[in-house]
């Protein structure tokens, strides 16, 4: 037995770990596209109060990565950045919902009536989980 392919077994995907630890556990986009993103509660994210546990003092936020930054110009600089506008183009497109996934399951309801508040129910039960 040599040598089984060592090589070029991480493509592009070296941060998986570190994403999947709950130590460091980011908002997951749905949570962002849902939560964060509603005007009142993006005006409340970017004026936080003066916190001394987070980096720059939890004044520079960008809403849409859920990220602090030291500066206003270390956020600037990050608005004009590929990650960010990457992570712009992942938000627009719709959220992952659990409707989706019961439709994919073959659990659909898309004979039944559409229900108002399923966002709201949808947060509690993701809570459950
Ligand atoms: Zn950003």
């Amino acid at each position: 037995m040599g040598r089984l392919r060592r090589s070029r077994a991480h493509h592009a995907r070296r941060d998986v770990h570190r994403a999947a630890r709950t130590r460091v556990r980011g908002r997951d986009l749905d949570q962002i596209q849902l939560i964060d993103l509603d005007p009142k509660n993006r005006a409340a994210l970017e004026k936080q109060a003066i916190d001394y546990e987070k980096p720059g003092l939890g004044q520079h936020y960008c809403v849409e990565c859920a990220k602090y930054y030291e500066s206003d110009e270390a956020l600037k600089s990050h608005w004009r950045s590929k990650v960010h506008k990457r992570r712009c183009k992942q938000l627009r497109e719709p959220a992952y919902t659990i409707e989706e996934a019961e439709r994919a399951a073959g659990l659909g309801r898309e004979n039944k009536r559409p229900t108002t508040a399923s966002t709201s129910q949808e947060v509690t039960m993701t809570d459950d989980v």
